[in-house]
C-alpha cells in the first residue's frame, strides 16, 4: 500500500496537519525519529506497529539506507506506512531521499508536507521571518556542514551578501565557527542573533544576542538561529503565559483528565496526565437499575458527579419518568452533564460541596434519591434524613486506582506541580506512587479535598476558590504570576 512522508511540525503537537492526523488514525506502521512527540503516536490505531530510527542516546542511529529499505519492505507488504518526520519532511529530513527510494521501488507514496520549524520555531519566540521594507527574504541554511571548509557546500559569501534574514538550522553544535563566518563575509558584528531551543514546547527558550555574542550563550541542540533585523523583535506570546514552563501533574479520571490538562496547556504548562481513578461498575449493579427503573416515584434526585449522571442516565429507559422529580446538581460540572442530557437542575448549590447543597434543600417529607460513588462521605444522606427526608444511597459506580505505571513514575520525578480535584485523587496517588513522589506544589479543588490532604501529611499550597476546574486553573495561575 502506501506510505505516507508525513511532516509532524516541529513539536507542538497541535502543528499536525489534518491530513498528517488522517494517515496516522488509519496506519498500521508507524516509523519515527527520536525527537518525535509521544502524543502525535498516540494518534496512530492502538495496535499499530511503532518503529524508532532515531538515534538513542548512546546507541547507534539507523543509516539512511536502512530506513530507506525499512520503508520500501514495509510499503510492499500491504500496510499504511506513516514516516513521521519532524518539520516538513522536505526541508532538511531527507524526505527526498525516502521518497526517490520508494519511487524507485516502485512503492506508492505521498508526501504530507509539515510546518517547517525554520519558520515556526522563530514565530513561536516572536521573530516573524521578514518585515516589510527591512527584511524582504529569509535564507534557510544548514549549519550541519563545516562552514571553516574552504569546499563547504553553504555559500555564505552569498548567504550574508543578500541580506535579509538568515534562519540556520542544524546549527547549534557550529554556532561559533558559523558566526565568525558569517561576519568575515561582511555582516556586521552587531547584526541581532537569535537561538531557540525547543522551539514551540513547553521547554522552549530563547537566547538573544548579536552575531559577535551568540556563541558565547552556548546554544543547544535542538535550536533554529536567526540573524537579521528581525531577530531582536520579541512579540512573545508563547513564552510569556502565565503556566510557561510548569509542569504540572493532572491526577484525575478520564474524561475529565483532559478539560483540566487543555486548560492547563493552553496557559502554556506541560501537563502530565496520570489518572489516579477509574470507574468500574458498582458491586449491586442491579440496585442502580431498580432505582432507575423506579426514578419517577422520588420527589428529588440529587446527583454529585458527572459520572454518576452518565451512570444513571445509561440505566434511565426513560427520561419522561423524571417529568414530576426535581433534580438537584452538586455543581456546574455535574450540571453541565445533566444539561448534556436535556434536563436542567433545578437546583445548584452556591458553593459545590454537600455542606452547600444540604442549606439549599428544602425540607422533607418525600423520598430522595442519590446515586453516587460506591464510597463517599454520609454529610449528604444523614443531614437530607435530619432534614426529614426519606433517602435511598444508591451506588453507581465504583473508583479504583489503577495500576502504578512506571513510565509516569518517571514523569513525576521532573513535575513541579500536582493537581488533587477529589479526595479520592489523593488518597489512591498516595497508595500506588507515595508520599516521596509529590512534587513540590500542591494543588486541590477545594477545603475537603485539602484536609484529606493534610491528613495525610502533605502540604497544600495552592487551594481553588471555588470547587471547579476553572478555579483551579485560576488559583494555579495567580500562584505563579504573584
Ligand atoms: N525537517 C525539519 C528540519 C530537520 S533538521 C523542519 O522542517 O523543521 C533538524 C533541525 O531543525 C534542528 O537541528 C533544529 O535546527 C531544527 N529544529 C527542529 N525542531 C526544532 C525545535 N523544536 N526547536 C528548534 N529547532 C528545531
Amino acid at each position: 500500500m502506501t506510505v505516507y512522508l508525513v511532516g509532524a511540525g516541529p513539536g507542538d503537537p497541535a502543528l499536525l496537519t489534518m491530513r498528517g492526523a488522517e494517515v496516522l488514525a488509519g496506519a498500521d506502521v508507524v516509523v519515527y525519529d527520536r525527537l518525535s512527540v509521544a502524543s502525535l503516536l498516540e494518534l496512530a490505531p492502538a495496535e499499530a506497529e511503532r518503529i524508532s530510527v532515531g538515534k538513542q542516546p548512546g546507541g547507534p542511529r539507523t543509516s539512511q539506507e536502512d530506513i530507506n529499505a525499512l520503508l520500501v519492505a514495509r510499503g510492499r507488504t500491504g500496510n499504511q506506512v506513516v514516516r513521521l518526520k519532524g518539520g516538513d519532511p522536505f526541508v532538511f529530513a531527507r524526505g527526498g531521499e525516502e521518497a526517490a527510494a520508494l519511487a524507485a521501488a516502485g512503492v506508492s507514496f505521498e508526501i504530507v508536507p509539515g510546518i517547517t520549524s525554520a519558520i515556526a520555531v522563530p514565530a513561536y519566540a516572536g521573530i516573524p521571518v521578514t518585515m516589510r521594507y527591512s527584511s524582504t527574504s529569509f535564507t534557510v541554511v544548514t549549519g550541519h556542514e563545516d562552514p571553516a571548509k574552504v569546499e563547504g557546500s553553504v555559500n555564505w559569501e552569498a548567504v550574508a551578501a543578500l541580506g535579509g534574514t538568515v534562519v540556520v538550522l542544524m546549527g547549534a553544535a557550529r554556532c561559533r565557527t558559523i558566526c565568525d563566518r558569517l561576519i568575515t563575509a561582511g555582516l556586521a558584528p552587531d547584526t541581532p542573533a537569535a537561538a531557540v531551543q525547543w522551539g514551540t514546547r513547553p521547554n522552549q527558550r530563547t537566547l538573544r544576542a548579536t552575531l559577535a555574542t551568540l556563541a558565547e550563550l552556548d546554544p543547544q541542540p535542538p535550536a533554529t538561529i536567526v540573524f537579521g533585523e528581525v531577530a531582536a523583535s520579541d512579540l512573545a506570546w508563547f513564552e510569556n503565559r502565565p503556566l510557561f514552563g510548569r509542569r504540572i501533574v493532572v491526577t484525575r479520571a478520564q474524561p475529565q483528565a483532559s478539560v483540566l490538562a487543555g486548560d492547563l496547556r493552553r496557559r502554556g504548562a506541560e501537563a502530565i496526565e496520570l489518572p489516579v481513578i477509574s470507574f468500574q461498575p458498582p458491586e449491586d449493579l442491579d440496585r442502580l437499575i431498580r432505582a432507575a427503573a423506579e426514578a419517577g416515584s422520588y420527589h428529588w434526585v440529587v446527583l454529585t458527579s458527572p459520572t454518576g449522571v452518565a451512570r444513571f442516565f445509561e440505566h434511565l429507559r426513560d427520561a419522561r419518568s423524571l417529568g414530576g422529580v426535581k433534580v438537584a446538581a452538586i455543581g456546574p460540572g455535574t450540571a453541565a452533564a445533566l444539561a448534556e442530557r436535556n434536563v436542567v437542575a433545578d437546583l445548584v448549590p452556591k458553593q459545590y460541596v454537600a455542606e452547600s447543597l444540604l442549606e439549599a434543600m428544602p425540607d422533607g417529607p418525600g423520598r430522595v434519591l442519590i446515586p453516587r460513588a460506591e464510597t463517599a462521605r454520609d454529610v449528604l444522606p444523614e443531614g437530607l434524613a435530619a432534614a426529614g427526608w426519606d433517602v435511598d444511597v444508591v451506588p453507581a459506580y465504583r473508583t479504583v486506582a489503577p495500576a502504578s505505571d512506571p513510565a509516569a513514575a518517571a514523569l513525576l520525578a521532573d513535575a513541579e506541580v500536582i493537581t488533587f480535584t477529589s479526595s479520592s485523587t489523593v488518597t489512591n496517588f498516595l497508595d500506588s506512587y507515595g508520599a516521596d513522589a509529590v512534587p513540590e506544589v500542591v494543588a486541590t479543588i477545594g477545603p475537603i479535598t485539602t484536609a484529606t490532604a493534610r491528613n495525610r501529611g502533605l502540604q497544600v499550597v495552592v487551594e481553588a476558590t471555588e470547587h471547579t476546574v476553572d478555579s483551579l486553573v485560576a488559583a494555579l495561575e495567580d500562584f505563579f504570576t504573584r
